[in-house]
Formats: C-alpha cells, structure tokens, sequence
C-alpha cells in the first residue's frame, strides 16, 4: 500500500492520529488507542492541547467554527455547522473553538468577529468566512475552497 492509500486522521476523543486506509475513510472506523469512532456526524470541541493534531497534523482538512457563547448569530448558526458536520465528513473534519475558552488560538489567527469559519489544512489557513450561515451555504462554501 502506498501513502496515498491512506490517511491520518486525528482521534475526535483522545487526538491520536491514526492511519487509516482510505477506503475505510467512511466505514465508522475507530481510534487504535482509545476505540473512539474517528468520525461521529457532529463537530468536535477543540482545546490548544487538540487544535494542532487536527489542523496541522491529519490529512484532512479542518473546518473551524470560532464562536463564543454570548454571541447570538454563534447560537443560531451552531445547529447548521452540526448538520455540515454531517455532510462534510469523512472528507474533513468540522471542529468549533470557544474564544473565550482559548483566546491564545483565537488571537494567533487574528479572530476579529464571530462567528468566523476557518479552513486550515496541514497548518496552513486555506480560507476563512465570517458571519452566520445556513447549511447548505456552509457545505457548498467549505466544499468551493477545500483543497483537491
Ligand atoms: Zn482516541
């Protein structure tokens, strides 16, 4: 098997990344440490301690959602981004940043207004949109700009 047979995708639960064949991208397959499901149709809530494994070091591409719980179009936009989250996987991973949470990530990608999606690929920001959208919208948009 070659490297592009396969890919690493970081665990949503414990952020180890794990090898996994890309045919069995959808399959439901699970962490070789913790036994997480590698995707669960939702978004995952992302700390410092996980954001890099994610962004920066998994072969996918992560959609993030900065949001903050004061801020009511974060609120209204949070089941949309859930069900892209549906949608969009296993071909990326949809995470979602608390900026109050963790202001350092926030402020290291100069976070001016939420809510704000970032698409960041192996470290690198690929495109970011602001504002609250639905989920089609979301989907279409994130598809448009993702990597090839
Ligand atoms: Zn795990």
């Amino acid at each position: 098997m070659t490297q592009t047979d396969s890919r690493i995708i970081a665990c949503p639960a414990c952020a180890t990344a794990n090898r996994v064949p890309a045919a069995k991208l959808g399959g439901g397959g699970t962490c070789g440490r913790c036994g997480a499901a590698l995707f669960q149709g939702e978004p995952i809530a992302l700390t410092a301690a996980s954001f890099d494994a994610h962004a920066a070091r998994a072969d996918i591409p992560l959609l993030v959602d900065f949001w903050a719980g004061w801020c009511g179009p974060c609120r209204q936009m949070a089941p949309a981004f859930a069900a892209a989250a549906g949608q969009l996987e296993p071909a990326m991973r949809l995470g979602k940043i608390d900026t109050e949470a963790e202001q350092a990530i926030a402020a290291r990608y100069r976070i001016q207004s939420i809510p704000t999606m970032v698409l960041f690929h192996r470290g690198r920001e690929i495109a970011r949109q602001s504002g609250a959208m639905p989920a089609a919208a979301i989907v279409q948009w994130a598809r448009s700009v993702a990597p090839r």
